[in-house]
């Protein structure tokens, strides 16, 4: 998570920049603002990406009615946690709130 917060705050700063000079060798280069935006959104689509499908491959389990569940790996990547806890929507019995990590090691 705190990724996703340090790419929040270098979005607005690389689209804030119209252009930016490099020296390299003693040369001068006019670098776009896209040059640096691009890999900035592409890199973290990918950690969001990774993020969700490692969090996704891990069972939680409801408190509500006990069933265990694999969550999606867009709702993991952005649901809120607190340590191994997460929020999730039950697809059993529809509760949402924090689910703990499932323990149990079957099924
Ligand atoms: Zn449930």
């Amino acid at each position: 998570m705190k990724k996703i917060v340090i790419v929040l705050l270098i979005i607005p700063f690389t689209i804030s920049l119209t252009s930016c000079k490099i020296n390299w060798f003693g040369q001068q280069y006019d670098v776009p603002w896209w040059v640096i935006a691009v890999p900035v959104v592409v890199f973290s689509a990918i950690v969001w990406f990774a993020a969700g499908k490692h969090i996704a491959s891990k069972k939680y389990v409801c408190p509500k009615c006990n069933k265990t569940f694999y969550p999606k790996w867009w709702q993991a990547a952005v649901s809120i946690h607190m340590n191994d806890d997460r929020v999730f929507r039950c697809p059993h019995c529809g509760r949402k709130g924090f689910c703990p990590l499932s323990i149990k090691k079957e099924d």
